[in-house]
C-alpha cells in the first residue's frame, strides 16, 4: 500500500510512541492482517489514521507488545456492554413500598392542584410513568396479578377502573390527603339519594369519604358556584 503525504496525524493508536510522521490509513488489509497477528487493538476502525511505526507493529512486524495490547483491549472492553445490564435492572424496577410511595406523592400533588380524578388505568399508568418510568414494572405486576388476559374484555375495563381505585386505596391510607377517589365516589352515592348511614359505613371501609365530609364538600362547591356566577 502506496504511502499518501495527504494523511496528517496524529496516529490513533494508544500506546504509540510518537515517533514517527509517515501516516498510513487503516484499511480491511490492515484489519484482516493485524486480526490474524492478534495485534489488532478493537478500538481501531476502518479509515483511522496509524504511523508508520505502529503499522509495523501490527502488520509487518506482528510484536508482542502490539499483541499484549490488543489482548488487553479486549479484555478491557468485553465487560463495558454487560456492565450496563446490572444498573438498569437494578434502576428499571421498584418495590412495592417505592411504587406506593411515588404515586401517593404524584396522587397528593395532583390533588393539591385541583386535578381531576383518573379512572383509566391505562391513563392512569401512564400519568405516574411520565413522573417515574421505573413504575412501569410496578403496573406491570399489578395488571398481572388480576389475571386479566384470561378475561373477556368488557371483564378488562370493568377491572382497569378497579385496579385504578385499588391505587386510590391504597395511597388515601397512606396518606389520608389522597382522597379524590373516594370523594368522586361519596359524591355519586350522595346524589342517588343513598343513605348516611350506609355512605358512612362504606367510610369506615376507607371506601368513601364520610357523609360529613360529603356535605362539607357540596357546600365548598356550590360557594364556589355561587362566588364565580
Ligand atoms: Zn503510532
Amino acid at each position: 500500500m502506496p504511502f499518501t503525504s495527504k494523511l496528517i496525524g496524529p496516529c490513533v493508536i494508544t500506546i504509540c510512541k510518537r515517533q514517527s510522521s509517515n501516516w498510513k490509513t487503516v484499511t480491511e488489509n490492515v484489519i484482516s492482517k493485524g486480526q490474524t497477528n492478534k495485534t489488532f487493538p478493537n478500538y481501531v476502525q476502518l479509515g483511522d489514521t496509524i504511523c508508520l511505526n505502529c503499522y509495523n507493529g501490527i502488520v509487518t512486524r506482528s510484536t508482542v507488545e502490539f499483541q499484549q495490547h490488543a489482548l488487553e483491549q479486549s479484555c478491557h472492553n468485553v465487560p463495558e456492554i454487560p456492565e450496563e445490564t446490572p444498573m438498569d435492572i437494578f434502576t428499571d424496577s421498584v418495590t412495592f413500598l417505592q411504587g406506593v410511595e411515588i404515586i401517593t406523592d404524584v396522587l397528593y400533588k395532583r390533588e393539591q392542584n385541583k386535578l381531576p380524578t383518573i379512572w383509566d388505568f391505562e391513563e392512569f399508568r401512564t400519568v405516574m410513568e411520565s413522573k417515574d418510568q421505573r413504575l412501569k414494572s410496578f403496573f406491570d405486576e399489578l395488571y398481572l396479578s388480576t389475571n386479566l388476559r384470561r378475561k373477556s374484555v368488557s371483564t378488562m375495563e370493568k377491572v382497569s377502573k378497579q385496579l385504578v381505585f385499588l391505587c386510590y386505596f391504597i395511597c388515601g391510607i397512606r396518606n389520608m390527603f389522597v382522597n379524590n377517589a373516594k370523594r368522586d365516589l361519596g359524591m355519586y352515592l350522595d346524589s342517588t339519594g343513598t343513605p348516611n348511614s350506609t355512605i358512612d359505613t362504606l367510610a369506615t371501609m376507607g371506601l368513601t369519604l364520610t357523609s360529613l365530609s360529603i356535605s362539607y364538600h357540596k357546600d365548598s362547591v356550590s360557594q364556589k358556584h355561587s362566588a364565580t356566577v
